[in-house]
């Protein structure tokens, strides 16, 4: 398939493009942040934009109320039996300070450089409209859109997602759909777009121990008092080997090893473990031995302690032997693990491990299950077609280190069986940072890929 093909679909994009930044640039003026407790006029003007946006492309829906932000719901029914896509966006944003390292003020878009600046640019306002002016170039050069499409567009993405998080385990029937969409994660360089196969998972966790009654004086009671940092720190240190590897009993039992194809893939992509060390003031990077940088940080599952504290930590010195320690823990998980047994394994370990009449208590805080993408799905050597028509370029296959709850929950409890999550930003865009901003190239080629794979999806043009 040339692109001599899409000539036509090209032409109308490019013709519109300047219409389209404009209507964006008026979304991005409307300044609702998620986290503002008071932005209730501002996030229902946000939501109302998109939903407005949505009817004129024949889309039927509401504003679904929920105890925070509401959720944009919009339906375009083509025929029963088609396929059916779930988008699903955010329209809410990040808190735009520090305001005073702005270049242009956050809530009046600015563009410059082949940019757009504003807060949302980028994530996900920007992100999330490529996929209207998708829609809108599809109906004016093909007519119309052969495919069921729900959008779920939410408010809450950037404080928890707590409110769609839980439509989706209460009503799941709510939105079924054959394949899932979204655009909310970033290329893997501005020349190379990217299509992420998989999420980590995560299992955050408390624990506590108390080794005697009470404090006691370091002088009167030193050398037969029971520290708690001492038997904290010994424990913590138990959990891990000189190979970086954590010695759990049951913690790596259900690893999916990755696969050849997946290794090969991963082993492509470029990255400079020096550099990325000499960046972060280390000498080299540290880890688990065996792998690389890129497997490490995206398909090994880790444990860190994310803070501990006991005795005196103020200013001055207190000689004291501290009877209660503390520490904060947390596992990014892979494919296969699953929170609560992890959770339990950490449970079994500590208890057998803690010397005898030390007291703990052990409370599990949150968990996110990992998510895999099925590799063998034809509807993501659709997508990478249909990337490298829009863009000119292949894409990269990558793997997420990080968590996103709603694509955890897609997929166990919408139980959807196409997932493709497609990076439209750059990684040096500034999502959440001051002068965050989206390529106007970049809109241009994510629109021209989304037509593709509209036309794809649908078994057009095969
Ligand atoms: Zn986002």
């Amino acid at each position: 398939m040339s692109s001599k093909v899409y000539e036509a679909l090209f032409q109308d994009i490019d013709r519109h493009m300047d219409e389209y930044m404009g209507e964006l640039c008026d979304f991005l003026r409307i300044p609702g942040v998620s986290t503002y407790p008071d932005g209730r006029e501002n996030m229902e003007k946000a939501a109302e934009w998109i939903l407005e946006k949505l009817r004129t492309l024949g889309f039927e829906g509401g504003l679904r109320q929920t105890e925070g932000w509401p959720i944009v719901m919009a339906e375009h029914t083509y025929r029963p039996g088609a396929p059916r896509l779930l988008i699903y966006g955010h329209y809410g944003v990040q808190p735009e300070m520090p305001v005073e390292e702005w270049i242009s003020p956050p809530f009046e878009p600015t563009i410059r450089d082949g940019a757009v600046y504003a807060r949302g640019a980028n994530d996900d306002k920007g992100q999330v409209y490529t996929y209207l002016k998708a829609l809108e170039s599809y109906r004016r050069v093909y007519g119309e859109i052969p495919l069921n499409i729900l959008f779920v567009i939410e408010g809450e993405e950037e404080i928890g997602s707590k409110s769609l998080l839980r439509l989706m385990r209460e009503q799941p029937e709510l939105m079924q759909a054959d394949i899932f969409l979204m655009s909310d994660s970033s290329m893997l360089s501005k020349e190379i777009p990217a299509i992420t196969c998989g999420f980590r998972g995560i299992m955050a966790m408390e624990l506590e121990i108390q080794t005697m009654a009470r404090d006691l004086h370091s002088g009167l009671f030193g050398g037969i008092g029971l520290n708690a940092g001492e038997v904290l720190s010994n424990l913590l240190a138990k959990m891990k080997d000189e190979n970086g590897r954590v010695t759990i009993p049951g913690f790596y039992d259900r690893v999916i090893p990755l696969t050849e194809r997946e290794k090969a893939e991963m082993d492509k992509l470029p990255y400079n473990e020096a550099a990325v060390a000499k960046s972060l003031g280390m000498p080299a990077l540290p880890g688990e031995a065996g792998y690389t940088a890129v497997e490490k940080k995206s398909c090994r599952p880790t444990l860190d302690i994310n803070g501990m504290w006991c005795g005196f930590t103020g200013e001055g010195s207190k000689t004291v032997i501290p009877a209660r320690a503390h520490a904060k823990l947390s596992s990014r998980l892979v494919p296969g693990q699953e929170p609560e047994k992890i959770f339990a394994c950490f449970e079994k370990f500590i208890r057998e491990n803690l010397p005898d009449g030390v007291r703990s208590s052990v409370s599990y805080g949150f968990g996110a299950m990992p998510v895999l993408v099925d590799m063998g799905d034809p509807n993501l050597e659709r997508a990478a077609k249909a990337i490298r028509e829009g863009f000119g370029r292949e894409a990269a296959y990558i793997r997420s280190g990080g968590t996103i709850h709603i694509v955890s929950e897609v997929k166990n409890s919408l139980k959807i069986p196409s997932l493709l999550i497609l990076g439209w930003g750059r990684p040096e865009n500034g999502s959440h940072s001051p002068n965050e901003c989206f390529y106007i190239d970049d809109f241009r080629s994510a629109v021209r890929s989304l037509c593709v794979l509209f036309r794809a999806l649908a078994r057009e043009n095969e």
